[in-house]
C-alpha cells in the first residue's frame, strides 16, 4: 500500500517522492531529513553533522517542512504524529502514523480504518500505551 503522509497543521504533503521530507531539530541544530515512507524502514537520509551529534536515546523534535509547527505528538510527546492517506481510497478518513521521535528507538503505530498496526522492533515497549487507544473516533 502507497500512502500519503500529510502535515496533521497544514495538510502540506510531505511525500510528493518517495521520501518523507522533515526538518528535524536538536539542540540548536536543525537540518532537512528523508525518511522512507514504507513503515517499518528507519534508514533516514540527513546531514551527516546533524547525524554525528544526534546520540542514541536523544529526543528529534520534527517539524513540517511548509508551515515549520512541531509535529510531535500531543499526547505521546515522544512521538510525532503525521496524518495519512490512502491514495487508492480517498474516501475514507484519513488516519494517523505515529513514530517514536527518539533516535534510534524502532517504533512506529498506523492508525486507520482496519485498526492499528505496530512497526519496528521496539513497538512492543509501547504497544499497550499506544495501541489500545479508542480515541482516535471511527
Ligand atoms: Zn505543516
Amino acid at each position: 500500500m502507497s500512502i500519503s503522509y500529510h502535515c496533521p497543521k497544514c495538510d502540506a504533503l510531505l511525500n510528493p517522492n518517495v521520501r518523507v521530507v522533515l526538518i528535524a531539530h536538536h539542540a540548536n541544530r536543525r537540518c532537512i531529513v528523508l525518511m522512507s515512507s514504507k513503515l517499518g524502514e528507519y534508514q533516514v537520509i540527513c546531514d551527516k553533522g546533524f547525524d554525528l551529534e544526534v546520540k542514541k536515546g536523544d529526543a528529534v523534535d520534527f517539524l513540517c517542512p511548509v508551515c515549520a509547527q512541531s509535529l510531535t505528538s500531543e499526547k505521546h510527546e515522544t512521538f510525532t504524529e503525521l496524518k495519512v492517506v490512502d491514495p487508492q481510497h480517498r474516501d475514507r478518513p484519513a488516519g494517523l502514523v505515529r513514530f517514536s521521535r527518539v533516535c534510534d528507538e524502532h517504533a512506529t503505530f498506523l492508525y486507520h480504518n482496519d485498526g492499528v498496526k505496530a512497526f519496528g522492533e521496539e513497538a512492543g515497549l509501547f504497544r499497550d500505551n499506544l495501541a489500545i487507544e479508542g480515541d482516535w473516533g471511527w
